[in-house]
């Protein structure tokens, strides 16, 4: 019997657009998990690993962590056995290098992406989110020099990706200026098509 081709939801959106929180709701429904390289780092950065360590440099000014590396750390993670029917992925692919490093990847694992949701919010929305986040969290680069270098990043590096899969037909864009609930039903119903 032919082997069943992986499932890839590539969730876009700028930094503090709600990826996170929903890709967590999403992870039992879809029954895929969250594979979040934000999160990833963060924990090699707690457990003091030697990428934990290169990538701090880049995550205390907001700018991305070198595309290799972060290519490296994914294509690991998506080998691991939980992602034997495909992942959420959160945060990857962040530039076009590592668009086209996914592709090859998905070759190599017998996966697709199946859509590219976009939940878009203002950019005032966003700031005043992140910096509610710093207060809550305490996240390092959660600082407003920081979140502003990260919207410039997202902007120059990271938005052109939706163009790159609006022409492969696979972008969706919800509004994700809502209540939680309202923008994760919308999710469900964009992925699971029902
Ligand atoms: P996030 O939690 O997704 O906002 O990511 C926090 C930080 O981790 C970013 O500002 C980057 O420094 C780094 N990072 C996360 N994902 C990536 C990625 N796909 N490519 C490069 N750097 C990333």
């Amino acid at each position: 019997m032919a082997e069943l081709i992986k499932k890839f939801v590539v969730l876009m959106g700028a930094p503090g657009a709600g990826k996170g929180t929903q890709a967590k709701l999403l992870e039992q429904q879809l029954k895929l998990p969250q594979v979040a390289t934000g999160d990833l780092f963060r924990a090699n950065l707690k457990n003091e690993t030697e990428l934990g360590q290169l990538a701090k440099t880049y995550m205390d000014r907001g700018d991305l962590v070198p595309d290799e590396v972060t290519v490296a750390m994914v294509k690991d993670r998506l080998q691991q056995d939980d992602c034997e029917n495909g992942a959420i992925l959160d945060g990857f692919p962040r530039s076009p290098a590592q668009a086209e490093a996914l592709n090859e990847l998905l070759v190599e694992l017998n996966g697709a992406i199946n859509v590219v949701p976009f939940v878009y919010v203002d950019e005032d929305v966003l700031i005043s989110r992140l910096l509610k986040r710093a207060e809550i969290e305490g996240r390092a680069d959660d600082n407003e020099e920081t979140i502003r270098n990260r919207m410039n990043v997202y902007r120059e590096s990271t938005a052109p990706l939706l163009d790159y899969y609006s022409e492969k037909g696979l972008v969706v864009k919800v509004d994700g200026d809502r209540p939680v609930d309202e923008v994760y039903n919308d999710l469900v119903s964009i992925i699971t098509g029902k």
